[in-house]
Parts: C-alpha cells; sequence; structure tokens
C-alpha cells in the first residue's frame, strides 16, 4: 500500500494547522522531549511556534530504558499538550507505547508516534492502523529500511494511510560521539520507494545538543518533507534527553537556516 507503483503520487497530511508531504512544505515540530509541567510545556510552546513550528511535541508517556527514569505524566500531560498548542494554533504529535492507550490518546493529539523501540510492536501498529489518526512512524534502532516499510504496512492494513516516517538514526559500531548514525540516505531511498512523508529527527540521531544544527542542515538538504527536534530552556534539568536540547535562541536559528535553505531548494 505504501509504494510508489501502487500510489505514484506523495501522500499529503493536511492537519488544522499544517500541511504534511508534497512538494512546497516543510513542517517544523518542535517542543521538549517529555512534557514535564503546564507551565514548562506553555513556555517552550511559544518558543517552538516563534522558530515556525506548527507542529508542538511532547511526551506524556515516556520509553525510558531504565524503569527508575521519569516515565511521563500520562494524561495530565496531554491535556497541556492540547492547551499549549491550541493556545498558539499549533497541532500536537505524542508518542502511544501501549495499545491500550490509543483511544485515550486519540482524544487529544493530532498525529500519534510510534517510537524507535515500538517500531515492530504489531499489536500497537495495528490498533493505530484502526484509527483514522495519522501516525508518524519512527525508524527502530536496528530497523532496516524494508523493516519500516513493512512495520508501515501494518498501520496501512487497517485502512489508515495517513502515515509519515521518520528517520531518526541507527546503532551502528561506531556510536561513542553521537547517539547514533544519521542514516540521511534513507530519507531519498524511502521518498523513491513509497509516497508517504519523511521526516527527520535529528536531535535523537546525534543526541548532543551542538551537533542537531548541523545534522538540521544536512537533513532539509536530504530532502526531507519536514523535521521534528526537542527543546529546552533549561536542558542541565531537563526531565529527559536534556544533553540533546536546543536553546530557544539556537532553536530559532536554526529553524531560520533551515527555511531559508528549503527556499533555495
Ligand atoms: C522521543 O521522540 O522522545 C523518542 C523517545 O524518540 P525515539 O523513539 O526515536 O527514541
Ligand atoms: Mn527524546
Amino acid at each position: 500500500l505504501g509504494s510508489r507503483l501502487f500510489q505514484p503520487e506523495d501522500t499529503i497530511i493536511e492537519l488544522p494547522h499544517s500541511i504534511i508531504g508534497g512538494k512546497g512544505h516543510f513542517t517544523m515540530m518542535a517542543g521538549p522531549c517529555s512534557v514535564e509541567s503546564e507551565a514548562h510545556l506553555r513556555k517552550m510552546a511559544k518558543v517552538a511556534r516563534e522558530g515556525g513550528a506548527t507542529i508542538l511535541r511532547g511526551g506524556a508517556y515516556k520509553p525510558r530504558t531504565s524503569p527508575y527514569s521519569f516515565q511521563g505524566l500520562g494524561e495530565a500531560g496531554l491535556k497541556y499538550l492540547r492547551e499549549a498548542a491550541d493556545e498558539n494554533g499549533m497541532d500536537v504529535i505524542t508518542e502511544v507505547m501501549d495499545e491500550d492507550h490509543v483511544d485515550l490518546i486519540a482524544k487529544y493529539t493530532d498525529v500519534f508516534q510510534i517510537g524507535a523501540r515500538n517500531m515492530q510492536n504489531f499489536s500497537l501498529l495495528k490498533a493505530v492502523g484502526k484509527t483514522r489518526v495519522p501516525v508518524a512512524l519512527k525508524r527502530g534502532m536496528a530497523g532496516s529500511i524494508d523493516d519500516l516499510l513493512n512495520a508501515s504496512e501494518y498501520i496501512a492494513a487497517g485502512g489508515n494511510h495517513q502515515i509519515m516516517l521518520l528517520e531518526r538514526g541507527v546503532r551502528t559500531f561506531d556510536n561513542k560521539y553521537t547517539r547514533n548514525t544519521f542514516d540521511l540516505a534513507a530519507v531519498p531511498v524511502l521518498q523513491k520507494l513509497t509516497h508517504y512523508p519523511v521526516i527527520v529527527d535529528p536531535s535523537h540521531a546525534v543526541g548532543v545538543w551542538d551537533l542537531v544544527t548541523p545534522m538540521a542542515h544536512a537533513g532539509v538538504a536530504s530532502g526531507a518533507s519536514g523535521m521534528i527536534v526537542e527543546i529546552h530552556d533549561d536542558p542541565e534539568h531537563a526531565f529527559s534527553d536534556g544533553p540533546q536540547a536546543l536553546k530557544p535562541d539556537t532553536y530559532k536559528k536554526m529553524t531560520k537556516e533551515v527555511f531559508e535553505m528549503r527556499r533555495l531548494m
């Protein structure tokens, strides 16, 4: 269903405040890794919007490597996301980790994010496939391009064709200086194989804030339809992924450059 042979035209996903995919659109998504509090999220939403993002990100249910790390605010976090996004004329993207949460999260979000750790959680993929909420499917940390495309078929097979694919870096033999290896070639490869929009996530790809801007530039150069980035005003005290968060000024400088680059393409 996702193949260009089946559907030659680009899939375009229209949300109240954003258009994802197709020629001429570049969609910026930004926000903190985790929703931390109502006040903090409101502040970050404003910054995200000022930098040109039309989609607010933030995890209310967090897939943490350690069970002792912050797990997210749950439904309260979803409410804060919805309110902060509405206040700034933005859409919401947030992660769904469990099929039992699909209906609840659908009440608050515009896009379901399926995290790298759940790329092959087939029951979750089938569950979001039964909804008509757009899905952003992240490439697994050891997922091949075909694994990603096959995972997307589980969603499409349920009748939900509003899918976007996210390149967020994969694990390779050398991840000492970066969290992952950003597979930028995956962008044009996926665009050749599938009609779905392809989005890049330079934040999780590199894991270190000062590498995010150069990789954001590279991401837009790769031809991606959009970008998702993590921001925080006080990264040292962030509840998750502080080391890769861009501070507000760095974020706004980056997005200005990215939109300018995109205009020249
Ligand atoms: C995230 O977006 O915060 C996240 C957990 O990403 P990933 O699933 O790519 O690790
Ligand atoms: Mn994160």
